[in-house]
């Protein structure tokens, strides 16, 4: 499994671009969320109109989901054709077509590539080429699906938003790596996670590596050296930024 961080940050952030990582794992591809800045940073790296195979939205907030017009603009005007594939929580169709039609009236009727749409249930498994997808309802202010992708070799967990659940616990026991919000360092904001809880969750739930993420702005600026060596004194702990690239195990 292969890992390219297109941004980290949360929503407000100027000097980090909305959370979304691109992930190749056996012969598939996963955008895990798309967020306002985030299209600009994925065709940075993309210039094959047909890349990604799948867009994972973990949730209807802008900063997770509002780059889709603009995706879908883009592969319009770079003449895909191969089918693209979202995976996610109920109403994913209507509020894609709904943002699309907002964004660019009546633009849908000129793609000339078929959009599917997927919804995966928590507690069931959704198997997408070859690979098992499971989700979890986090603690949000709206409702937010934890992402577990399973290779068969490697599991990854992304949280989307919102603070662990005993659900979405079940889901990142014993992965390889969890990509986990933590907006503040001490929960301290509802519906949100901090890099104190995250800590716990990685040392409770037996998680080899444990990313933190959608970093308050402030608190990423103002505690920077707090943060550093927070991550400094805990092995496991990463902080990635954008560009950075993680491989799970030795395959693609
Ligand atoms: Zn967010
Ligand atoms: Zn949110």
């Amino acid at each position: 499994m292969r890992l390219l961080f297109l941004g980290v940050g949360e929503a407000c952030d100027s000097r980090h671009g909305n959370c979304s990582i691109l992930v190749h794992a056996k012969n598939t591809s996963f955008l895990l969320d798309c967020g306002f800045s985030v299209p600009h940073r994925f065709f940075y790296y993309c210039d094959d109109p047909d890349c990604i195979d799948n867009v994972w939205i973990s949730h209807f907030h802008g900063d997770h989901f509002l780059g889709l017009p603009l995706l879908l603009l883009r592969f319009w005007e770079m003449g895909r054709t191969r089918p693209l594939q979202f995976i996610g929580q109920e109403n994913l169709k209507e509020k894609t077509l709904a943002a699309l039609e907002l964004a660019y009236p009546g633009f849908v009727d000129k793609l000339r590539f078929p959009m599917q749409f997927l919804t995966i249930t928590p507690g069931k498994t959704l198997t997408v080429k070859g690979l098992h997808l499971r989700a979890a309802i986090s603690g949000h202010s709206q409702q937010n699906y934890g992402l577990l992708i399973d290779d068969g070799d490697n599991r990854l967990y992304y949280s989307g938003d919102g603070r662990a659940t005993e659900a979405t616990r079940k889901l990142m026991h014993g992965c390889d790596l969890a990509l986990h919000e933590a907006f503040t360092l001490r929960d301290s904001i509802p519906g949100h996670g901090s890099m104190a809880s995250c800590l716990q969750l990685m040392d409770e739930e037996n998680i080899k590596q444990l990313a933190l993420l959608h970093l308050e702005r402030t608190t990423r600026y103002r505690e920077e050296e707090t943060i550093k060596k927070f991550i400094a004194d805990h092995p496991g702990l990463l902080l990635p930024k954008e560009d950075d690239r993680i491989v799970l195990g030795d395959t693609a």
